[in-house]
Order: C-alpha cells, then structure tokens, then sequence
C-alpha cells in the first residue's frame, strides 16, 4: 500500500472515531444528509480514494475501499452508504467514461468537490436492478430518457448520477446503457424523500426522468454494454463494498453491547456486572463469531478478486448476503443485550440495529442473491 493510500486509511480512522460516530445519532434523528462528513470526506482527499492517480486521487482499489467503508460504517453507516454509491459510481467513470467525461469528471472528485452516486433501481424491476425497464429514445435532437428511478442514495445531493436504461431498440431487458447526468440537468427532478426505517441521512429519494437529454459523450461505455460493466466493474465494488458496510455496522453493534453489558451493574446482586451473566457470555460468544466468520469471508472473496480467480464471482454474489446475515444477526443479539436501556433510544444501539436492515433489502438483495448463487452452484444459467 502506498504511503498517499495509508495516509488517507489512517485521516479515515481519525474521522471516523473522532467526528463522524459522535455525530451519527444526530443525523438519524434529524434524518438529514451529513453535508459536514462528506465535506471532511473531500477535504481530507477520502472522496478521491478510487480516483486514478493521473487525475490526482490515490488511485486505491476494492481491498482499500473496503477497509475505508468498515471504518466509516462504524462511525456513521449513512455517510458509509453515500462514499460506498460515490464509489461504485467512480469507478464506473474511471473504467468506462470518454476521455472527456473523466477530465470533466475525476479531477473534481480527487479534489474533493464533486459527490456523484448510482440510479439503477426502478418499481418496474425492483430488487432485480440490472434489469431497467426505462429506455432511452432516439429522436432528431439526439438521446433523450423519461425514467422513474425508485430509490437513489444522495438524491439532489450529488452533483451527478450514473443512471442506467435500455438502450435504443434493445433485444432484452440487460440490453442496457449507462449514461452520467449532471445535478441540474432539464427534466431530471428529485420526488419526496422516504422516511427509511435506517440510513436516516443517506438522502434516499425517488428521482424522475422527464425527456432528459443525454450527451453521448457522457454514456459510460459502447452502446449496450451497460450490463457487461455492471457485471465487471459496479458489482465487485458495490457488493464488498456494501458487505464492508455491514461488517462496519456489526463491528459498532458488537462494542456498544460490550460497552452496555460491561458497565450495566446491578444493586441487587451487590454491584456484579450484566457480563457476568453466563447467558450474557454465550450471546457475546456468538455475536463475536458472525463477526470474525464474515470478516474472514469479506478478506478470502477480496483476496479472489484481487488474484482474478475465476471462483471470485461466486463469492461476490455470497458475501453481500453473508456480511448482511452476520450484520442483522449481531444487531439482533446486541439489541437483546442493550435491554430497556436500547429500547428506550439510550447509547445508540436502536439506531445502528435499524441501520443493520438496509443491506439486505439494498439490491442484489440477500434472496435474490441466494437465488443467484443457488443457480451457479448447480451449474444453471444465471439469467
Ligand atoms: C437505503 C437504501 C438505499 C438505496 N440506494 C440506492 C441507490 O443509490 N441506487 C439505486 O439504484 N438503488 C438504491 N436502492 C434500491 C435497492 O437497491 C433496491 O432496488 C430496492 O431496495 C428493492 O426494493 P423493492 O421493494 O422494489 O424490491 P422487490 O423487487 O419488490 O422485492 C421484494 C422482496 O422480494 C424478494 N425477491 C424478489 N425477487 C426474488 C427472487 N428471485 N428470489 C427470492 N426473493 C426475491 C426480494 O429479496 C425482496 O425481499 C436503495 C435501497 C435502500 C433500502
């Protein structure tokens, strides 16, 4: 690892201790976008994690990336969730976009100015979001798109949207292109925010296509090969990405119940902690393990990406589904430790339990991704 890349894990560590945890409850109460962490995040050269380094970012790839999002997510899993949709959606730029979109594009995000995200999912397809059911449209004045995108981290927050459609006369569903639209864009609007149950602050919204028109210098890739880069760039980076949010999650859910159970004492036995408990210990005991097995999991599926072993796909598909379990799973255990005290909205544990549901139920989601993986372990064909 570089020294750049080590400066920017250690800046993220300080952030996410020092700033970031502190602040996390309030921004779920207020379920507002955390402007002030994402500001930090470009400041410190954290939003430029992916960025190429002829672009000026530290040109880190998915094993950095993960590290930084576990690290963020046990401060403050909505800012995690809004970095790890900026990287998937960087990544897609820097592998896939015109010379000119990415001098456009990366030097911005390297200096920390510009936040950018995906808009794949649609009502028409839900959590099958490969599958769009919205096309882009060819007429004199060139491409144009009328979409409903279901649900959009940094909606109206970002200053542009890696979003996905049919392509012209497409054979199928996964004959899609990708196209980068700027915040701002005609016809391109933000619908009211939904009160999600976790994730308060990651400005989740519908967004609404309206005869947008689309630059075709901005399409991100040939025409129709929008599904091979979902498959070889945004899958890899969203599904450890979002497995490392999860672990993140897990991680904090693990050490406030440490915290509550070690402190918690009661009068009655003559000041003996709730840890001494036998059944206490056990619940830790398993708590511990759903962490350490999807964390080895997370390092074994990086360290296949990484060396291109043509088994890393089936662990990709597996570890999005794998670190969600492990994450509901200690959050659950954690919330029963936390007691009344937890229940009563009391050390923040009600708030990281609620956070922990939002993996599974982000596409792929954990089902679907069991169905996929059920396919390819009996050898059928995926799609
Ligand atoms: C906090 C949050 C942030 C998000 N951010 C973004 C974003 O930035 N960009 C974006 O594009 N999208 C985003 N999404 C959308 C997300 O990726 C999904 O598209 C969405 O959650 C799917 O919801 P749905 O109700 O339409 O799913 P539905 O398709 O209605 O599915 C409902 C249930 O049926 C199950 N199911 C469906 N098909 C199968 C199957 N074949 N086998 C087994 N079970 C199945 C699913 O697992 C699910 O549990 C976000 C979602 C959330 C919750």
């Amino acid at each position: 690892m570089g020294t750049k890349i080590d400066d920017l894990v250690a800046k993220n560590e300080k952030l996410s201790r020092e700033v970031f945890a502190p602040g996390a409850d309030e921004i779920d109460r207020g379920r507002r976008f955390p402007r002030e962490n994402i500001l930090a995040l470009g400041q410190s050269g954290l939003l430029g994690l992916l960025v190429p380094a002829e672009y000026g970012g530290a040109g880190a790839g998915i094993p950095e990336m993960a590290q930084v999002l576990e690290q963020m997510a046990r401060g403050c899993p909505s800012t995690a969730m809004i970095a790890l949709m900026h990287y998937c959606g960087t990544a897609v730029v820097a592998a896939k976009g015109s010379a000119k979109v990415k001098r456009e594009l990366l030097p911005g995000v390297a200096r920390g100015q510009h936040l950018t995200t995906l808009a794949f999912s649609e009502a028409g397809s839900g959590a099958h979001f490969y599958a769009p059911v919205s096309q882009v449209s060819r007429n004199g004045q060139g491409p144009t798109l009328s979409a409903r995108k279901s649900f959009v981290t940094s909606a109206g927050e970002a200053e542009s949207y890696v979003v996905s459609a049919r392509k012209v006369n497409a054979a199928g569903p996964l004959d899609i292109d990708l196209y980068l639209v700027p915040k701002g864009t005609k016809g391109f609007e933000v619908e009211r925010h939904f009160e999600g149950l976790g994730l308060a602050g990651n400005a989740s919204a519908p967004m609404k296509l309206e005869q947008v028109p689309l630059d075709p210098e901005k399409r991100l890739g040939d025409e129709g090969s929008g599904f091979q880069t979902l498959m070889e760039v945004v899958l890899p980076h969203f599904q450890i990405g979002s497995a490392s949010v999860s672990l993140g999650v897990a991680a904090a859910a693990y050490q406030a119940a440490v915290t509550h159970v070690s402190n918690r004492k009661y009068e009655h036995t003559g000041g003996t902690a709730l840890a001494a408990i036998p059944r206490v210990q056990f619940l830790a005991a398993e708590m511990a393990l759903e962490l350490r097995s999807a964390r080895g999991y997370l390092n074994e599926t990086i360290r296949r990406v990484v060396a291109r072993d043509p088994e890393a796909m089936l662990d990709v598909l597996g570890i999005k589904a794998r670190a969600a379990e492990a994450s509901l799973a200690v959050a659950s255990r954690a919330m029963t430790l936390g007691g009344g005290a937890a229940f009563g909205r009391r050390g923040g544990l009600e708030r990281i339990f609620r956070d922990a549901q939002a993996c599974s139920v982000m596409a792929p989601t954990t089902d679907v991704l069991k169905d996929f993986l059920g396919k390819a372990c009996l050898g059928l064909p995926l799609f």
